[in-house]
This record gives structure tokens, sequence and C-alpha cells, in this order.
């Protein structure tokens, strides 16, 4: 079995994301112990120390949420959509700030990028960001050289998550193309899996990878788009959540 750890983290910085007066996403920074090592795209468990979880729905305490950073970074940073109360993630937005504490064990996952293919199309909506995101920074800090498709859906520019990094990583890796689409403001609403129909990928696509996270219907459409192109099933790979 691969190694886990347990340990509390200190929040060393938190980016709100606000849509009419309400905080809908955090970005959270947390300190990451030297001894703490994951695969880019991998997930750690999260709770906080006060949360008591529901008495009738969701009992868990600890709440799964993908690595955003790479682990060549020297933090581990999550993206978390903020669900109505009462929710854990209420919760976390009314009482962690900066400074504060929240427990982590992990990493876990067999979302992770795979070795040597020839080329990678990276496919998230919304939160789902996440995991892509982890990946994208991992290859840019190892010089990937191979070509790399990101197809980023988000609902409009207050969800737009990471948009000035991803800006500033594709001018700088001129073998990563980018494509977004808002499915709720612009003159062309839609979402990612418009951007993967009208897309004309060529290339051997038996030697690519493709991996695709978001909200299952999207996730599940996503895949049937890439296998009607011509994509294995084996090479595509995929993290669902709401
Ligand atoms: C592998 C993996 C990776 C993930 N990565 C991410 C990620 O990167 N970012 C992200 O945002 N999410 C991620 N998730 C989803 C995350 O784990 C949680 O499921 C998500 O944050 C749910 O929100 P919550 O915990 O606040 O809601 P919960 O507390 O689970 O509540 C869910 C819903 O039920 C309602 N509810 C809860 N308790 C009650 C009650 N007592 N009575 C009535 N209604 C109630 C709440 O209002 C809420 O709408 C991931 C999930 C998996 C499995």
């Amino acid at each position: 079995m691969l190694q886990t750890w347990e340990f509390e983290s200190e929040v060393l910085g938190i980016e709100n994301f606000v849509q009419d007066g309400r905080i809908i996403a955090r970005i959270i920074r947390l300190e990451k112990p030297e001894y703490f090592s994951f695969q880019a795209g991998q997930f750690a468990m999260i709770t906080i120390h006060g949360y008591e979880p529901g008495e009738n729905r969701n009992k868990q305490l600890w709440r799964a949420y993908s690595i955003c950073s790479s682990p060549l970074q020297g933090y581990i940073e999550l993206c978390i959509s903020i669900k109505e109360p009462p929710s854990f993630t209420h919760f976390m937005n009314e009482n962690v700030q900066a400074g504060g504490k929240m427990k982590v064990k992990g990493p876990y996952g067999g979302f992770v990028l795979r070795e040597n293919p020839e080329a990678i199309n990276l496919i998230a909506a919304g939160t789902g960001i996440a995991p892509i995101m982890g990946m994208i920074r991992d290859l840019a800090l190892r010089r990937a050289k191979i070509p790399l498709r990101l197809f980023y859906g988000y609902r409009n520019s207050n969800q737009h998550y990471y948009s000035e990094e991803l800006k500033e990583v594709v001018a700088n890796m001129k073998n990563l193309g980018m494509l977004t689409i808002a499915s709720r403001e612009g003159p062309n609403p839609g979402h990612v899996q418009k951007l993967l129909e009208d897309f004309d990928f060529t290339g051997d696509k038996e030697l690519e990878d493709t991996y695709i996270c978001g909200p299952p219907k999207m996730v599940d459409h996503a895949k049937e788009i890439m296998m009607q192109k011509g994509f294995p099933k084996t090479r595509i790979y995929a993290e669902k959540y709401d």
C-alpha cells in the first residue's frame, strides 16, 4: 500500500471568489510538511476542528479535495466550491481564515499523469480545474515538451479560477494550447463539451492521454465525445465530483 500521512496544517493564504455578495469558492494555500509527498492530480482528505457532521445527511467528518499544486511547489493548494448551509464547506468558510489550521490526510487517488504519452488533453469544468491545475503546474515545472491541450469551461468571470495564472503559463509554454468557454456570459455561451466537438484533433490518438475532471454529467459526455473522436477508452482518465 502506498504511504499516506495525517497532519495539521496552517492556512497560509486564501483567495475568495464572490458572486452576488456570497463567497462561492476559495483557493486555500496550506503549509506542506517536508515529508509529505504526492503526485500531481491526487487528492487529500480535509477536516476542521469543531466541525460536527450533519444529523440526517452527510455524516462523514472528512471531505476529499484535489490538490491544485505541483509536488515541486512548497505548499498544498486546494480550490473549493462553497455550498449552501448546512454543509462542511459553509462551516469551513465561516471558521477558517489565514493563520488558522486544517487537518489533512493523504495523498489518495490514481488520477495522475502516466509516463510517456505523445500528447496530453486536459479537460476541466468549474472546480474540476483543481487537479488539472496541479498537472499543468507540474508539467510546466518539469518543462514538458510534448503538445498539451487544455479545454476549460467555467460559468462566468467571477468563477474563472486561475484565469491570470493560466494566461501566463500559456504565454510561457509554447507547447500548451488553451481553449476556454463560459456557460453563463458572453455572446456564445456554452459548455466545455462544445470546445471538444469543434476541435480538430490531429496526431496519433492511440498514443495520447486524456484527463477529464468536473461534474459527473460533464465528465461522461466529454468522455463519450473523446471516444467518438477516436481516443481509446483505456487512455481516458476521469475524476468526477460536484
Ligand atoms: C476525489 C474527489 C476530489 C474532490 N475534489 C474537490 C475539489 O477539488 N473541489 C471541490 O470543491 N470539491 C471537491 N470534491 C467534492 C467534495 O469532496 C465535497 O463532496 C463537496 O465539497 C461537498 O460539499 P460539502 O462537503 O460542503 O457538502 P456536504 O456537507 O457534504 O453537504 C452536501 C449538501 O447537502 C446539504 N446538507 C448537508 N447536511 C445537511 C443536513 N443535515 N440537512 C439538510 N441538508 C444538508 C448541504 O447543504 C449541501 O448542499 C471532491 C470529491 C472527490 C470524491
